[in-house]
């Protein structure tokens, strides 16, 4: 997708904050560090836009990002920081609950996984989390660049056993040093926005 026009519309924490332009919505989740502002800045292909989380696990809000007339992106803030506290963790919760629950716009969901190791306990959590609400997924294996060639088909083979991926869905690999693996990110957003 030509991104043309991108706008940060709210950091929201509640619903009754969720923007109402009622565009469809892609979320982007993944654990703190996975490299998910990186993926963002270069789906929106543009440097420094998505800020990297400089403490992670402290940006605990839905960022909605509208991309020009088309959907809305959301970044829903990262987990699995070990220092953040028992609130904390109660808190994105209830702010991923109330989102995934009851959006009616969100058509999808983009699950980021690290390429370099298998998922972590809160990657399958996650994973089934947003199985649960039904909502179809898309994992994506971050830092491909860090695989060697011989060894990512093995990586993606993992990643799929570990969170028992269906076979009619995909695991993508990506990676922002590279910039490899985007368009096949947004002809996944692209088929699902136009559902
Ligand atoms: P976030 O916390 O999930 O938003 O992750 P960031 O995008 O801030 O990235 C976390 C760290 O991983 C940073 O040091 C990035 O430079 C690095 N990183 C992100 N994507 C890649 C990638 O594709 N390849 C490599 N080698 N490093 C990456």
């Amino acid at each position: 997708m030509q991104v043309n026009q991108i706008e940060l519309l709210i950091s929201a924490v509640a619903p009754a904050q969720y923007p109402k332009n009622q565009l469809p919505e892609i979320a982007m989740a993944g654990r703190s560090n996975v490299g998910k502002s990186s993926v963002i800045n270069r789906l929106v292909q543009r440097k420094g836009f998505a800020r990297t989380s400089s403490q992670p696990g402290k940006t605990q809000t839905l960022n909605f990002y509208q991309i020009n007339q088309d959907l809305n992106l959301v970044d829903v803030p990262g987990y699995g920081y070990a220092k953040v506290s028992k609130k904390q963790r109660e808190q994105f919760g209830k702010i991923c609950e109330a989102y995934f629950q009851e959006r009616a716009t969100l058509k999808g969901v983009i699950l980021l996984v690290d390429g370099r190791h298998d998922p972590s306990e809160d990657d399958q959590l996650m994973y089934d989390f947003i199985r649960y609400y039904d909502r179809p997924i898309l994992v994506v294996a971050t830092k491909m660049d860090k695989v060697t060639r011989n060894h990512q088909a093995g990586s993606l083979q993992r990643i799929r056993k570990v969170l028992q991926v269906p076979k009619s869905d995909l695991v993508l690999p990506s990676s922002a040093l590279a910039n490899t693996g985007y368009e096949d990110i947004w002809r996944w957003t692209e088929q699902r926005i136009a559902k």
